[in-house]
């Protein structure tokens, strides 16, 4: 039985002391430990570095019986055994890299109840007779690391975490040994897909612990995919001696990338998967121990990474969503100091992604990727905060702008876009809602392409009527107005324009509407400027 709060309370600040050397709790900590402690579940969002492990490991301690910890990374279980166990707490795991001996040791150790901690990698666990082999000792709480492995909405979908489910089975499983589920990224439907999978019993008047994702010391810029690596180069010069990773989408990028910036005269180092084991460690060695500044990257690189002064995260291609962009520059600035987040925007990139997208042959994946591929590009085309748009995706509301991203210390030239928005939407009706974006600005400026012929839609009013915006300049219109909800998107396959509530308000005349300057499109100067 547990003992009155106030002696509780002292316990777990002398173990948090003793075992880990710290003498007070991060935010939110000690309320998850004293639910776990009170055999509860508990559903744990922090961002990285925030001290999720914590959240089992003291309970671990103070619980009579093995906490079993479900990790997707075996290389990663390994370092929390080893720092365990230097903290003088009995760890092990079990995972397929093992010998039979040392796999013969960790269970006689389990079964004995000689163990506080027991790393399992999930496709062990899952594996027949792993759980009836648990039930022969003392399990005091299952550790669900990752958690959100277990939903095809998170953007590192595992299959096997889909078995975990198999714990709460009455017969097989463990209904009556709590859960704690922990992840650093989760959008709320990605919440709700552990909840549900993982059949936790969450308090409904409390729901998730849910920490603030916000870095604040992280800057968040977007710039025009165009003279790249030039670009780069002034970059860098301007941060010599500073440590940053430069992300790139393929293994050929990085490559190509290092070597011309080894060639004009930085010291960076390629990590990718094409790489052998020892190169790719020894190249982030030498990055975790400052001996070189630059790591050019593929998202190979970064999970599980703890370096603490990372300057600068550049992100050469668009990342596929917005999850892996926030865990991508979540690894700067891990000190609390300044880290600037860079990434380069071309409408080219999204097509690239779309087309690896479409090569994809399940169907609902080919969906969910689709629609984050449009959040993504939502993000780069937003001329508002981005910091709050990014807390908005995973569900956080920043009463305010945060005055430290590009959009905010530096806005960009609007003008009145009502009427480009009402021939733009008046266009999309009078093709009755039926055809995308190039085709309905195709009508726009007039073009009597093949198809429009066919169609005798250069017979419409609005064919030829959006003749002062070029075609590109209309593209950046019509996606702003897209990602501002000014207009819908339906389908996935082939996306369609569609009015909605706001457009049909435009049309009456009942809403004025701001847009951002396209390039090379300068508004009417006002008669201020008139001699
Ligand atoms: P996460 O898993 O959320 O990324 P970790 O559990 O790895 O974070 O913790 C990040 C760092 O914070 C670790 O170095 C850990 O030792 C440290 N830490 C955790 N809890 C505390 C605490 N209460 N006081 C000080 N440091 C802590
Ligand atoms: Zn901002």
């Amino acid at each position: 039985e547990l003992e009155p709060m106030p002696s509780l309370s002292a316990r777990m600040h002398s173990t948090l002391h003793q075992y880990f050397g710290y003498t007070s709790f991060r935010p939110l900590q000690e309320a998850i430990i004293r639910d776990v402690l009170e055999r509860k579940d508990v559903f744990v969002l922090m961002p990285t570095g925030g001290g999720k492990s914590m959240c089992y490991q003291l309970p671990a301690l103070l619980m009579e019986g093995v906490t079993v910890v479900v990790s997707p990374l075996i290389s990663l279980m390994k370092d929390q055994v080893d720092g365990l166990e230097a903290n003088g707490i009995a760890a092990a795991c079990m995972n397929s890299t093992q010998s039979a001996r040392e796999n013969r040791d960790v269970k006689t150790a389990f079964l004995e109840n000689r163990l506080k901690v027991l790393y399992v990698a999930p496709e062990r666990l899952m594996m027949p007779g792993t759980l009836a082999f648990l039930k022969k000792g003392k399990v005091s709480l299952f550790a669900i690391d990752e958690a959100h492995c277990i939903s095809e909405w998170g953007h590192d979908f595992r299959p096997e975490y889909r078995k975990l489910k198999l714990l709460r089975d009455p017969k097989t499983g463990f209904p009556d040994i709590p859960i704690i589920a922990l992840t650093a990224t989760a959008t709320e439907r990605v919440r709700e897909d552990i909840i549900s999978q993982l059949n936790l019993h969450l308090p409904p008047e409390k729901g998730p612990y849910v920490a603030s994702f916000n870095r604040k010391n992280l800057y968040y810029e977007v710039r025009p995919k165009k003279e790249t690596f030039s670009e780069i180069t002034d970059y860098l010069r301007r941060h010599r001696g500073e440590a940053g990773i430069i992300y790139c989408q393929s293994r050929n990028s990085v490559e190509a990338l290092t070597k011309k910036l080894n060639i004009a005269g930085f010291r960076a180092l390629p990590y990718h998967a094409g790489l052998s084991d020892s190169e790719r460690n020894r190249n982030q060695e030498m990055f975790i121990k400052d001996d070189v500044d630059i790591i050019v990257a593929t998202i190979a690189f970064g999970m599980g990474i703890d370096k603490s002064n990372v300057r600068f995260v550049i992100h050469y291609d668009l990342p596929r969503n917005l999850e892996s962009y926030y865990q991508e520059t979540g690894r700067g600035g891990r000190d609390g100091s300044p880290c600037e987040c860079i990434l380069f925007f071309s409408r080219g990139d999204r097509f690239k992604i779309e087309y690896f997208i479409s090569q994809k042959t399940n169907e609902k994946e080919k969906d969910i990727s689709l629609v984050q591929l449009r959040q993504m590009v939502a993000y780069c085309e937003v001329n508002k905060c981005r910091r709050q748009t990014l807390m908005e995706y995973f569900g956080e509301e920043l009463p305010e702008p945060c005055g430290n991203c590009d959009c905010c210390l530096t806005p960009k030239d609007t003008f009145d876009g009502t009427e480009a928005a009402k021939k733009l939407i008046t266009c999309v009706q009078e093709l009755n809602q039926r055809f995308g974006t190039n085709y309905v600005i195709d009508v726009l400026t007039g073009s009597k392409n093949k198809k429009i012929r066919q169609n005798r839609h250069e017979r419409l009013k609005s064919h030829g009527s959006g003749l002062e915006f070029t075609k590109e300049q209309w593209k950046s219109l019509a996606s702003e107005m897209i990602n501002t909800g000014l207009l819908d998107v339906s389908g996935t396959k082939y996306p369609v324009l569609k009015l909605n509530a706001m457009s049909r308000k435009i049309l009456k005349g009942l809403e004025q509407v701001e847009l951002v300057c396209p390039e090379g499109f300068a508004p009417e100067a006002e008669e201020s400027f008139m001699p």
